[in-house]
C-alpha cells in the first residue's frame, strides 16, 4: 500500500471537499425541476403511446425527452435535447420495440442543458437492466451521494435521480420492487416515479405525495402518468391517482399495489392547480380547470373593483379570468394574443433574452383594451418582469386603467420540491411589499388571492381539514406561506457554498 504523508492527504481531502461542494451547488441549482413522467405496460406498441403521452406532458418540461422500451428481453432507449416533436420520428420509434416503456420530458430554465441529464436514465446491474424516470426533487441527494462517492460509486450526472438507481442497484433486497423501496426509504424529498426492467414497471409516489401521479388503462395496457390529460390522448380510462405513499407493480401477473413506507400526511403541491398543470387534467379529484375558475371567483370577491373588461394573461391565466369575470359580472374579452409558434429559444435562463420573449410570445388587441378599464387576470408573479411588461403593453394599447389580479397569494419561497422557481432574493414578493411590487408593475391596483381563499377553491377549508388534520389541508404550499414540509439545507449553508464557489 502506498503511504501517503499527512500534508498530502489533507490538500487532497481539501481539494476533495471544495470539488464536492462545487458539485452540491451544482445540484441544488441544475437538480431535476419541472418534469412529467408517463409508463405503459402492455401493449405491443408500447413506445408509440409512450410518445403520444408526453406530447401530452410537454409543458411540463421542453428541454429534453426519451424513451426506454422493453421488449422482456433487453431495454432500448433514445434521449435527446429537444421537443418530443423534434426528437423522434417513426425511425426512432421503430428502433424501441416492446410492449412496456417509460418517458419524460425534463425542464429547467436555470438549469444545465446537457444530455447526460436527461431522462429516463437506463443502466444495467448486478439484476439485469433497469431504466428510472423521476419527477421532483430530493432534498438529501447530495448526502447520499457522498456517502456513495466514499464507497466506490462513479456517478455519470449531476441529477439526484441517478442517486436513487445507485441505491436500488446497491440494495440487498431480492425482486426489483422491494430494492426499489428499500432505496426509497433513504431518501427525503419528493419523487414521483416510474422504474422499469425488462419484465417489470413500477411508479411510486413519495409519502407526502407532493408531485402527482395517476393510473389509467386502455383494454389490457396499464398507463401510469404524471397527469391525466396523457390518458386523454391516448384513450385511456382515468382509474385513480396513485396514493401517497404507494408503489404500483404491475408484470405479466397483473397489477398489485403496495405501501412500504410509514404514512405520511399528505402534501400535495397546490402550484400544480395554480399554475404548473394542465387544466385538463384532474389532480386528486380535482378538475385543474375548475380549481382555477374557482381561484377567479374567489379573487373577484376578494378584491372586487369597477371596470370594463377581464383579461386574462394567456395561457396560464384563462380559467381564472372566466371565473372572475363570471362572478364579478365584468365581460371577459381577449385582449392579448398569445403566439404558439415561439420555440424553446425564448424560453431561456437570461434575463435580457426574458424581456425580450414577452414581446415575442404576448401581443395586445387594441379593440378590446383601447379606453377600457382593464382587469388582467395571471395566475403568479415571480420576479415581476413579465407582468410590468404586459401591463406596459396594455397601457400602450390605451387602456384607461389597469387593475392587476393575481389568482394564488404572493410567492414569496422558492420551491425544493420539483418547480423551478428562482431563488428567494430573486422573488419579487419575499423583498418587496405588494405597494412597491404594484408601483413596480406599474398597475393601478394590484390584489392577490389569500391564503384562505386558495384553499378554499382547492376544496379545502381550515374546518374539514381536508386529509391529516395536520392543519395543512392536505397540501404544499411552502411557496406561499414558507412552511417547508420537508427540511431543506439552510439558506445560510448554501450562501457559504456559493462564497466558495464564487
Ligand atoms: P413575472 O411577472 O416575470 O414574475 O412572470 C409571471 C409569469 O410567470 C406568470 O405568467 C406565471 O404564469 C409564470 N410563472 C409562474 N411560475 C413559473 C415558473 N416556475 N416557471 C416559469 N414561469 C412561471
Amino acid at each position: 500500500m502506498t503511504k501517503v504523508t499527512e500534508g498530502r492527504v489533507s490538500i487532497s481531502r481539501e481539494i476533495l471537499v471544495t470539488m464536492r461542494r462545487r458539485l452540491s451547488l451544482l445540484r441544488a441549482t441544475f437538480g431535476p425541476r419541472m418534469c412529467g413522467v408517463i409508463g405503459i405496460f402492455g401493449h405491443p406498441e408500447a413506445s408509440n403511446l409512450a410518445y403520444l403521452g408526453l406530447h401530452a406532458l410537454q409543458h411540463r418540461g421542453q428541454e429534453s425527452a426519451g424513451i426506454v422500451s422493453s421488449d422482456g428481453q433487453r431495454l432500448r432507449w433514445v434521449r435527446e435535447m429537444g421537443l418530443v416533436s423534434e426528437i423522434f420520428d417513426a425511425d426512432r420509434l421503430a428502433r424501441l420495440p416492446g410492449f412496456a416503456a417509460i418517458g419524460h420530458v425534463r425542464y429547467s430554465t436555470a438549469g444545465e442543458s446537457s444530455l447526460k441529464n436527461a431522462q429516463p436514465i437506463a443502466v444495467d446491474y448486478s439484476g439485469g437492466s433497469l431504466a428510472i424516470a423521476h419527477n421532483g426533487n430530493l432534498v438529501n441527494a447530495d448526502e447520499i451521494r457522498h456517502r456513495l462517492e466514499d464507497e466506490g460509486s462513479i456517478f455519470q450526472a449531476t441529477s439526484d435521480t441517478e442517486v436513487i438507481l445507485h441505491l436500488i442497484a446497491r440494495s440487498r433486497e431480492v425482486g426489483l420492487p422491494e430494492r426499489v423501496a428499500d432505496a426509497l426509504r433513504v431518501v427525503r424529498g419528493a419523487y414521483s416515479l416510474a422504474v422499469m426492467s425488462e419484465k417489470m414497471l413500477i411508479a411510486c409516489r413519495d409519502p407526502m405525495g407532493v408531485r402527482p401521479m395517476a393510473l389509467g388503462r386502455h383494454k389490457d395496457t396499464w398507463v401510469v402518468a404524471s397527469e391525466t390529460c396523457a390518458f386523454e390522448l391516448i384513450e385511456a380510462e382515468y382509474v385513480r391517482d396513485i396514493d401517497p405513499g404507494e408503489m404500483i407493480i404491475i408484470d405479466e401477473t397483473g397489477l398489485r399495489s403496495v405501501r412500504p413506507f410509514a404514512a405520511e400526511t399528505p402534501h400535495r403541491c397546490a402550484f400544480e392547480w395554480v399554475y404548473f398543470a394542465r387544466p385538463d387534467s384532474t389532480i386528486g379529484g380535482l378538475s385543474v380547470y375548475s380549481a382555477r375558475e374557482a381561484m377567479g371567483r374567489r379573487l373577484a370577491k376578494e378584491h372586487g373593483i369597477d371596470a370594463d373588461v377581464v383579461v386574462p394573461v394567456p395561457d396560464s391565466g384563462v380559467a381564472a379570468a372566466i371565473g372572475y369575470a363570471r362572478e364579478s359580472g365584468i365581460p371577459f374579452g381577449q385582449g392579448l394574443m398569445r403566439s404558439h409558434y415561439v420555440g424553446r429559444t425564448f424560453i431561456e435562463p437570461s434575463q435580457s433574452i426574458r424581456h425580450f420573449g414577452v414581446k415575442l410570445k404576448l401581443s395586445p388587441v387594441r379593440e378590446v383594451l383601447a379606453g377600457k378599464r382593464v382587469v388582467v387576470v395571471d395566475d403568479s408573479i415571480v420576479r415581476g418582469t413579465t407582468s410590468r411588461k404586459i401591463i406596459g403593453m396594455i397601457r400602450a394599447a390605451g387602456a384607461k386603467e389597469v387593475h392587476m389580479r393575481i389568482s394564488s397569494p404572493p410567492t414569496i419561497g422558492p420551491c425544493h420540491y420539483g418547480i423551478d422557481t428562482p431563488s428567494r432574493e430573486e422573488l419579487i414578493a419575499a423583498n418587496h411589499t405588494q405597494e412597491e411590487i404594484r408601483r413596480y408593475v406599474g398597475c393601478d391596483t394590484l390584489g392577490y388571492l389569500s391564503i384562505e381563499g386558495l384553499h378554499s377553491a382547492l376544496g379545502r377549508s381550515a374546518e374539514k381539514d381536508g386529509e391529516g388534520g395536520q392543519g395543512n389541508n392536505g397540501l404544499c404550499d411552502a411557496c406561499f406561506t414558507n412552511k417547508y414540509p420537508i427540511a431543506v439545507v439552510p439558506a445560510a449553508r448554501l450562501r457559504q457554498l456559493r462564497l466558495i464557489t464564487a
